[in-house]
């Protein structure tokens, strides 16, 4: 053992470990769930690696974690013989929280009302190793990164610093030992150590893991003697290799939780076999609620890629548009290179191909469930709508699926939000285009000068007050053959859809009345406005701007500020 350095956590770092120790978990159980999900990890690179000759030689016969609980010590153990990590990688990784959105996080739990809340967010954040401090007052963590000699020794307690040092002659792979705090009832705090206590936990949480769980478990006495025997505790079931009958709802949740670290059940369930030239299998869940970093710039996509159940990576992006990022689930192609990069996925024809098709079943599967189930839909639609209206700008292919999908508000109803089919059954005679107007709020859009006339007349007009449908409305042509027309935009000749002559003569009356105003008007506002004419779109209001058909809108035009273009 060579001098042993101490180092302090990164602010945030530190920050994130107050909250976990005083227990922002009441369920403790899950850091168990955390420290085998990534020596599971581990085990996968190495796998990986000795397979794409990034660690030729590596030993991968009998990958496995193991547990031990020591009683007199107080001490659990989780092992893994994986990829392991070198001193420097223990400093990144576990000094510091690497994840995005971290420090907004930590103000969002400031501000929460209460403890359930702060323990929604955190939840859906996942503390990972750290949570091991809410069960241990000290952490010892022992690795060494394959392929290399060199052995580290990191410990903790949690409060600030933690000791780092090199050491020889530790196998390949890491270990976790917690000197667990004294059990209480009260506070949560199960007895670890026991036997029941662990199967039960890892039966819970990692059943679907692909590695042997082993942990040696006693079986009576011999001669006097304990006799212990190794037993493995979990399943190792890939659930999506199984066929659909054979799987139970609950285990379709566990599954979902296990793989998205959600405690919630998912809203929506997809399980889909290809048997053809490119044979897959898929899972795909989406989950009732929204993460909180759902707009983040580095927002990770919730699917993985497995390639014959060996995991390749998370975050597939050749397999879901961005605007699915918030599906979770497991793509298993049986027939891809274990080298594949990201790039050649992106390229790949079959890969395409899946991702078409999954595309297809989510969109279905939303579609449907507006049809079954209005108020799953209707939660669903408040989660992820703004996220699913980013697909109309930004996957042509699946526009009219969308649009089949999307809801919105409108004048027809302050309460609920209307379908386009909706709307479309109920335009009126004559009337050809979806009126719509956007603006910040409801009750901006609604008290639009511009909005006058449509309401007199009886026009239902969506209101559209998110920031994305600036810009979907300019990238859709139409609506089962109906256009996009925003209201605020280009002569809206009302009279002449109601097809009335008598409105024609009081028209052009009009006209000759305001003969001299007009180019005044015009003349005298020749640096603020391109036109004056005289409208019909306004019942009380005296005079309204309004934008030319191929202008971008106010809000358009702040928002194109604010991004300096
Ligand atoms: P996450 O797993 O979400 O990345 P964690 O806090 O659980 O976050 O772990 C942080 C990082 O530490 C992991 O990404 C991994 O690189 C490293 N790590 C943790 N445990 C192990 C382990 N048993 N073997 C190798 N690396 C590990
Ligand atoms: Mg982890």
């Amino acid at each position: 053992e060579t001098s042993v350095q101490t180092l302090e956590f990164q602010a945030e770092t530190r920050q994130l470990l107050n909250l976990v120790i005083h227990s922002i978990y009441s369920n403790k159980d899950i850091f168990l769930r955390e420290l085998i999900s990534n020596a599971s990890d581990a085990l996968d690179k190495l796998r990986l690696e000795s397979l794409t000759a990034a660690a030729p030689g590596a030993d991968t016969s009998d990958l496995h974690i193991a547990l031990e609980a020591d009683t007199d010590a107080r001490t659990l153990t989780v092992r893994d013989n994986g990829v392991g990590m070198s001193r420097d990688e223990v400093v990144e990784l576990i000094g510091t929280i690497a994840k995005s959105g971290t420090a907004s996080l930590l103000e969002k739990i400031k501000a929460a009302h209460d403890a359930e809340a702060a323990q929604s967010l955190i939840g859906q954040f996942g503390v990972g190793f750290y949570s091991a401090f809410m069960v241990a007052d000290k952490v010892t963590l022992r690795t060494r990164r394959a392929g290399t000699d060199e052995g580290t020794l990191w410990e903790s307690d949690g409060d600030g610093t933690y000791d780092i040092s090199t050491v020889d002659g530790l196998p390949v792979g890491t270990s976790v030992t917690l000197h667990l705090k004294p059990a209480d009832g009260e506070d949560g705090l199960a007895d670890y150590l026991a036997e029941w206590k662990i199967r039960a936990i890892v039966k819970q949480y990692s059943d679907f893991i692909r590695w042997p769980i082993r942990m040696p478990v006693e079986r009576g006495e011999e001669n006097g003697v304990a006799v212990t025997e190794m037993q493995t505790l979990n399943s190792m079931k890939a659930l999506w290799s199984r066929p659909r009958a054979e799987i139970t709802e609950a285990e379709y949740h566990e599954f979902y939780q296990q793989i998205s670290h959600d405690w919630t059940d998912p809203a929506e369930t997809i399980h889909l076999r290809s048997e053809g030239t490119f044979a897959y299998d898929a899972l795909l869940f989406i989950p009732s609620q929204a993460p909180f970093d759902l707009f983040s710039h580095q927002t990770k996509r919730g699917v993985q890629l497995y390639v014959k159940r060996v995991f390749i990576m998370d975050d597939c992006e050749a397999l879901v548009p961005n605007y699915l990022r918030f599906v979770k689930g497991v793509v298993d192609a049986h027939d891809l290179s274990l080298n594949i990069s990201r790039e050649i996925l992106q390229h790949d024809r079959h890969i395409r191909g899946v991702r078409k098709r999954l595309v297809k079943k989510v969109l279905g599967a939303i579609k449907d469930m507006q049809a079954s189930d209005a108020e799953r839909y209707a939660t669903l639609w408040d989660q992820f709508g703004r996220v699913l209206k980013e697909g109309l700008v930004e996957d042509p292919d699946s526009t009219e699926a969308l649009l089949e999908v999307i809801s919105a508000a409108s004048t027809h109803d302050a309460e609920k939000t209307i379908t386009l089919r909706e709307y479309v059954a109920r335009m009126k005679d004559g009337q050809d285009a979806i009126y719509y107007l956007t603006g910040a709020t409801r009750a901006v859009v609604e008290n639009s000068p511009h909005m006058e006339a449509f309401t007199a007349k009886g026009y239902e007009v969506l209101i559209l007050t998110d920031p994305v449908d600036e810009v979907w409305v300019d990238h859709v042509a139409e609506f089962d053959g109906h256009r996009f027309q925003s209201i605020a935009k280009g002569q809206v000749d009302l009279d002449h859809e109601d097809g009335d002559d008598k409105d024609d003569e009081q028209k052009a009356q009009r006209e000759a009345d305001f003969a001299d105003l007009l180019p005044w008007l015009a003349a005298t506002l020749s640096k603020q406005v391109k036109q004056a004419r005289l409208s019909s779109r306004l019942t009380t209001s005296p005079a309204c701007v309004v934008g030319d058909t191929g202008d971008i809108t106010p809000m358009l035009e702040k928002m194109y500020r604010a991004m300096n273009q």
